[in-house]
């Protein structure tokens, strides 16, 4: 894709992503092709490619480019998956995932965000992604079950539901920690059993609350 932007994303790209070892190939390309500037205030279109996160809507941020990397290269997808994303925001790790697997389940609880991120992704192009309003932190069993799923909201914990909704082998990528700081974990289901679970740890990193059920109480 070419537009005015493509120069800095291939700089993001190189410097943020591949120096800092980022290296699975569909992911950089990824990243190369999706205009991440689409995905910002138009207030904030010039800061789009910078090596941090920015303000969306409704008091929520879009992540820092290298963490939508690092989780996504995470659940170390082929393109054959379907996934489960928590906390649709802007849509952009949304966009990174529809190309990235074969089908892409995003639930946001804030209608507001959903509807612009329907609308850039539908902008797009995107036609396997579904977005639904409502808490995570249950899942979506009627899509159940998944390869992987993406939490891209700070958790107290992993949810029993997501875990329950991963295929035996699947992989959950979550932020888990206190209001102000967490640690990104791998969460890889085992057997059966959906406490059976390997778990890796990844790297520090601050969120926003994630908020349901299964998450924090209250916003
Ligand atoms: N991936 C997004 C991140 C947005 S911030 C992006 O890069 O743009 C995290 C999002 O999680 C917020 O939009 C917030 O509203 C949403 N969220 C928090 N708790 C949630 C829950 N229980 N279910 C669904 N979405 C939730």
């Amino acid at each position: 894709m070419t537009d005015r932007y493509q120069k800095q994303r291939m700089k993001m790209v190189d410097l943020q992503l591949r120096g800092r070892g980022i290296s699975d190939q569909r992911v950089l390309r990824a990243m190369e092709k999706i205009p991440r500037h689409a995905f910002v205030p138009d207030a904030l279109r010039e800061q789009a490619y910078n090596d941090n996160p920015l303000p969306i809507e409704s008091q929520q941020t879009i992540s820092q480019p290298y963490i939508v990397a690092l989780m996504s290269s995470a659940l170390e997808l082929t393109g054959k998956e379907r996934v489960l994303e928590i906390g649709t925001g802007s849509g952009y790790q949304t966009a990174i995932l529809a190309e990235l697997a074969e089908r892409v389940f995003s639930i946001e609880r804030i209608a507001a965000l959903a509807a612009s991120a329907r609308r850039v992704l539908d902008a797009l192009d995107y036609y396997n992604i579904a977005i639904r309003v409502g808490d995570g932190t249950l899942g979506w069993r009627e899509e159940a079950p998944f390869s992987g799923i993406m939490v891209t909201a700070g958790a107290p914990g992993a949810p029993r539901f997501l875990l329950e909704q991963l295929v035996v082998g699947g992989r959950l990528v979550i932020p888990v920690g206190s209001h102000s700081s967490q640690i990104l974990l791998r969460l890889t289901r085992l057997s059966d059993d959906p406490a059976d679970i390997k778990t890796e740890e990844f790297c520090g990193c601050r969120f926003v609350d994630l908020i349901g059920e299964q998450g924090w109480k209250n916003g």
